[in-house]
Formats: C-alpha cells, sequence, structure tokens
C-alpha cells in the first residue's frame, strides 16, 4: 500500500496555538547554578534583576516552579497576526540531494524582523509598558533583534534606542532604515555616547564592535535615564521562556500529522531561538523516554559550547551583567567579522550551558564557507533566501540527510529555520565573488579570551 503523502505545509489553525509558554527551567532535573551579583557573588534577587529588568521578567528570570506560563491575551494578539508559523516538509530539497531522510523545517523568518526575535520582543516590550515604562534600550548585532523591537516598540507606542555592532551597521544599512522607520534611534556601537563606549574606542579605536560591548552601551543608558530600561533579545532565560512557542507549535503540527522525529536541528548565538524550539522536547529527553538527538550548531569562529569554559563570566564586555554560569570564550573574546552576525556572542544561555554540559544535547560547529554553500542550495530548492545564522543549521541538515543517503536511513530530521538572509546581501555577494573567507581562532587566541573571566571563588 502506498504511504499517505504529507502535505507540504503541516499548518496548525489560531485556535491550536499554545496559550502558555514552556519553562524549561521547572523541569531541568538539576538547576543551573543561579545568577550572581558582580558586587557581593550572592545570588540575583528580584530587587538586582529590578535594576535593570522590568518586573515581571524579572520574576520571569527566576520562576524555576511553574513548567507553563500564561501568555497573556494582548500578547496572544499580537501572536495571531505573526502564528502559528509554517513547519515545512522540504521535499524540494530532499530530491535535489536525492535522500530518503525527510527534512522538515520551521519557519520563523516570515515578518519584517525576518525572524524569530519578535516572538520575545513584543513580550518583553508589553510588560514594560504595562509597568508604566515609556522607553528602552538595546543592542542588536545583525539587526533583527533592533529591528523586532522597533517593530515592538512602535505597536505599544514606546521610545527605543538601538546599539547597533559598528560593522553590522556598517554592513546593512538598510537595516538601520527599516528600525529608523519604527522609529528607533539607531547608534554604531561602540559610540562616543557612553563612558563605557569611549573607553573601549581608546583602547581600540578601529575595533568592528561586539554584541557584549553593545549591550555594555545600552545598560548604561538605562540605568542613567529615568523610566527607561533595557531589554536583551538572547541569552536570559525569559527569552527562551518566549521563544517557547516555536517548540510548542512545532511538537503540536509533528503530534497532528504523526511525525516522529528522530533529530532536532538549530543554530546558537545566545541560544534563544535552538532553547524555544526545543523545549517542549526536553523533558522527554531528560527522562529518557525520546528517541530523538537534540543537536546544536554554531560558528567555528565563535565556539562558545564546542571549545568554550564552563564558568561563571559577564554577559557583557563592560562587566555590568550579573555574573551567569555558562559557557564562554570569555567576556573580553572578539570574534572576528564575519557574517553570521546574530552568532557572535561570546557565552550560551545557561540553561542551553546546562543542557549540554549534562550530555542532554550535543553540538557542532561549522565554518563560514560551507554555511553559504548550503545556503544558496537551500535558496535555489526552497525557494527561501536563509539568513546566514540560519544557514548554520542548514549546512548540518543537509550533511545528514547526505549521509542518510549512504545508510539508507529515514530519518526524521526538524530543524529551526530562524530567519530570512534579505539585509544579507552583502555577505551573499562575498560568497559569490568568492572573496569570503574563513577564520577559526587559535587556542592562543581563545586563551586572551579565557583570561577575561572573572577570577572568583566559584571559578575555582
Ligand atoms: C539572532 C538570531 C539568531 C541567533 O540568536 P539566538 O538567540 O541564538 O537564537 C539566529 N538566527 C537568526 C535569524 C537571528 O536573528
Amino acid at each position: 500500500m502506498a504511504e499517505k503523502r504529507l502535505p507540504t505545509r503541516l499548518l496548525l489553525e489560531e485556535k491550536e496555538l499554545p496559550r502558555n509558554w514552556y519553562n524549561m527551567n521547572a523541569v531541568l532535573p538539576e538547576k543551573h547554578a543561579p545568577a550572581l551579583h558582580p558586587g557581593t557573588l550572592q545570588p540575583c534577587t528580584l530587587e538586582d534583576y529590578e535594576g535593570a529588568f522590568c518586573t515581571e521578567l524579572a520574576k520571569q528570570e527566576l520562576n524555576v516552579t511553574d513548567e507553563y506560563i500564561p501568555i497573556p491575551e494582548e500578547i496572544m494578539d499580537f501572536y495571531k497576526m505573526i502564528r502559528p508559523s509554517p513547519l515545512i516538509r522540504a521535499y524540494c530539497l530532499e530530491k535535489s540531494l536525492g535522500t530518503p531522510a525527510e527534512i522538515y523545517y520551521k519557519f520563523e523568518g516570515n515578518n519584517t524582523s525576518g525572524s524569530h526575535k519578535l516572538n520575545s520582543a513584543i513580550a518583553q516590550a508589553y510588560y514594560a509598558k504595562k509597568q508604566g515604562l515609556t522607553s528602552l534600550t538595546t543592542e542588536t548585532g545583525a539587526g533583527q533583534w533592533g529591528t523586532a523591537l522597533s517593530m515592538a516598540c512602535a505597536f505599544l507606542g514606546m521610545d527605543l534606542t538601538v546599539y547597533m555592532v559598528k560593522c553590522s551597521a556598517e554592513q546593512k544599512p538598510f537595516r538601520k532604515s527599516v528600525m529608523e522607520t519604527y522609529g528607533a534611534k539607531v547608534i554604531p556601537s561602540p559610540s562616543t555616547t557612553t563612558e563605557i563606549g569611549k573607553k573601549i574606542l581608546a583602547e581600540n579605536p578601529n575595533t568592528a564592535g561586539s554584541l557584549g560591548c553593545a549591550v555594555s552601551e545600552a545598560l548604561e543608558v538605562a540605568t542613567k535615564t529615568p523610566n527607561c530600561k533595557y531589554v536583551l533579545g538572547s541569552v536570559l532565560d525569559h527569552v527562551i521562556l518566549h521563544q517557547s512557542i516555536i517548540g510548542q507549535e512545532t511538537k503540536t503540527a509533528l503530534e497532528k500529522y504523526g511525525v516522529e522525529p528522530d533529530l532536532l536541528v538549530s543554530c546558537i548565538g545566545g541560544g534563544s531561538n535552538f532553547g524555544g524550539f526545543i523545549a517542549p522536547f526536553i523533558k522527554d529527553k531528560i527522562n529518557g523516554k525520546a528517541k530523538y538527538e537534540i543537536l546544536a550548531v554554531e560558528p567555528k569562529s565563535c565556539p562558545s559550547l564546542t571549545r568554550g569554559r564552563y564558568a561563571y563570566d559577564f554577559g557583557d564586555t563592560g562587566k555590568m551583567t550579573p555574573l551567569l554560569k555558562m559557557y564562554t570564550l570569555g567576556n573580553g573574546f572578539m570574534p572576528s567579522p564575519n557574517h553570521a552576525g546574530g552568532l557572535r556572542y561570546h557565552a550560551m544561555n545557561p540553561i542551553v550551558s546546562k543542557l549540554y554540559h549534562d550530555g542532554y544535547i550535543k553540538c557542532t560547529s561549522v565554518e563560514q564557507t560551507s554555511v553559504f554553500e548550503a545556503a544558496v542550495r537551500f535558496a535555489k530548492t526552497e525557494g527561501i533566501l536563509p539568513a546566514p545564522e540560519s544557514s548554520h543549521s542548514i549546512r548540518v541538515v543537509i550533511d545528514e540527510a547526505l549521509k542518510c543517503k549512504e545508510t539508507g536511513e529515514r530519518k526524521k530530521i526538524v530543524f529551526c529555520l530562524s530567519g530570512t538572509g534579505y539585509f544579507d546581501i552583502k555577505a551573499y555577494t562575498q560568497y559569490n565573488d568568492k572573496t569570503m573567507t574563513d577564520y577559526i581562532p587559535t587556542d592562543e587566541d581563545l586563551e586572551k579570551g579565557f583570561a577575561t573571566i572573572p577570577d572568583i571563588p566559584q571559578n575555582k
């Protein structure tokens, strides 16, 4: 009997949207180490977090008990405009590879920000507004987060200042225009508008900037401006919480269409799309019921999980954030200015770090040019021009599918296509012109970064 052919788009209806976010912190068998106040080295309290973040987000950050956290109606209303996002069977890619593997991707790029970032941006802006704040500051690397937050702030009528990593601002001037269209003020970082920016520039006038440094500038402005808070697009647990909408929709769609995955794949920068994508799958992985593997993919140029240290470190170059226990290359690590802007971060979310440390997930790293080769192949067969970040996943998925061609295995591979690459045309141009290079840090380069990890008793 012929097998039933699944539709290309495994769609959900609005009524199948999740009503809660899924909190992985509630199901970790062993909690990850608490964030520490950098002055006292004591676990951060709600009050500590409230210095920088708005109260509801601070509470979510500290919540290790509630597996499900209800999504407020107003946020649901916004989600309904952009979600459920499609889960797509990559029939055409499979065919071009000649693989017996089944490939599925959850597409998060179908909004103006071109990425999953809007899922958390709207939640963070909503809670800030509800608390009576009037403005926000943030950083952006590749520009997706800044754009997403500009959209959310415009929607809710809030002011926004975005510190954009300098090399990104130069590579993607149109990103800046989009953010400005939504009413945001965009400043290339490091800048002379902050004390930390001036200091970094004095030490290193030609720096291309980094996420860690842009975070410091945005934090500094937030702490000095009344009615203003800082928001972050990745790395923190509450961001991953909001992104759990991705994984829940994926799980619901797979169950609805009777697909049992063998492998879940996504790229990691600070860990938010990956964490959100795997969130509802992790419980079965922890209790041993899952037959699937979970694989994170990072760039070889910024290998925080595969070559980093598991230690307490700052989330920013200016050493202003709480200390987080995470895989890190050191807060002073300056990644080479490659094209996967959203993956150029020195460390990794504490939940993802803990899951990796305890062996529940795996990680692999890939090189830039091979990533773009995969990206072009995907663009030609699936019609979507993928973000360089997401193309890290595509590289690994294609390699897995080609392995299946040899073994005959009908592996079911599901990955998160976190965004589109319409603003990454410079990168695609370099790839097409064959002027793109690969850079892998030496052990010596990494040692310089590791030397910036704080020397505190907890790291002994
Ligand atoms: C920001 C971004 C990433 C990396 O950030 P995570 O927090 O690790 O998800 C990946 N893909 C896209 C498209 C992004 O915009």
